[in-house]
């Protein structure tokens, strides 16, 4: 019997995707499995135009998503929330604005997992990740993660040195000139950001983001969830105790905790034995 609670996993998919297994339903098993007591489900955002549609659910399928949500809040011990995974790209705004304070939301998390996006060319989307172009890709990047901070739509940031996936990194000080203003405008948005345990599964092989950047956070004042980005129902709470050690380490004694986009801070109880962690 796992007695010790881990926080809750607030990053999840599910096959609506078209690049994950399962359905809401499993990955709430699973993280009860796994000792969880709360959870959200957030898979990536549909929209209404041809925005990366290999990744995300088509735009008809939401009512699918809100049944199979409803279907996991069958699960036993395990609250199961309402979120979603909004990307930010240029010109979301036209549609997210709208149409996000609709729902019956949760939790929105922000990410940036492109550059380029041009509304009347579905395939000028650039990856973040050009090996050839490291500080211009982190600059675009950022540059993107200060306007989602801007816009307003969100109640946290994904993922936010996601640049970093592949292993690639500019100059510390480069780096950091990029960072510490996109943390600014998190903060003034007032959003929080997550401990994201998929990078020690990455070629990266470290959390999203990194000790350095969640320390400027925690001065900051910037709130950190934790989030699997499980894309599998067996990830569910992976690494969390490695996570919440993590977030002690860079001064962090509380997390927060969402219902209906209301936050509210909790205490962080630094995990001292995982079960769940991967190889290093
Ligand atoms: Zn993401
Ligand atoms: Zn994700």
């Amino acid at each position: 019997m796992n007695t010790i609670v881990l926080p809750p996993d607030y990053h999840s998919h599910s096959l609506l995707c078209k690049h994950a297994e399962g359905r809401p339903i499993d990955y709430a098993r699973a993280a009860r499995a796994a000792g969880l007591t709360e959870m959200a489900c957030t898979e990536h955002v549909p929209v209404p135009e041809p925005f990366d549609p290999e990744h995300r659910m088509d735009f008809e399928e939401f009512s699918v998503y809100l049944d199979w949500v409803d279907e996991a809040r069958s699960v036993e011990g395990i609250d199961v929330l309402l979120g979603i995974e909004a990307d930010y790209y240029d010109g979301c705004e036209h549609f997210l604005s709208a149409w996000l304070p609709e729902q019956d939301f949760d939790y929105v998390l922000g990410s940036v997992h492109y550059n380029g996006y041009d509304r009347d060319q579905q395939h000028a989307l650039t990856g973040v990740f050009d090996p050839n172009d490291i500080e211009g890709c982190w600059t675009e990047y950022f540059r993107r993660i200060r306007l989602l901070a801007d816009s307003g739509l969100y109640d946290a940031a994904a993922h936010l040195d996601l640049p970093k996936k592949f292993g690639a990194r500019p100059a510390p000080d480069y780096m950091e000139s990029l960072v510490k203003p996109a943390l600014d405008h998190l903060a003034r948005a007032n959003m929080a950001m997550e401990i994201n345990t998929s990078g020690w599964i990455h070629d990266v092989r470290e959390q999203y983001p990194s000790l350095q950047i969640l320390t400027w956070a925690r001065e900051r004042d910037i709130p950190i969830t934790f989030g699997s980005d499980s894309h599998v129902p067996q990830r569910m709470g992976a690494d969390f105790g490695r996570a919440t050690r993590l977030a002690a380490e860079a001064g962090y004694t509380e997390r927060a905790e969402f219902r209906k986009r209301k936050r509210t801070m909790v205490p962080l109880i630094a995990v001292p034995d995982s079960t769940k962690e991967s190889a290093e």
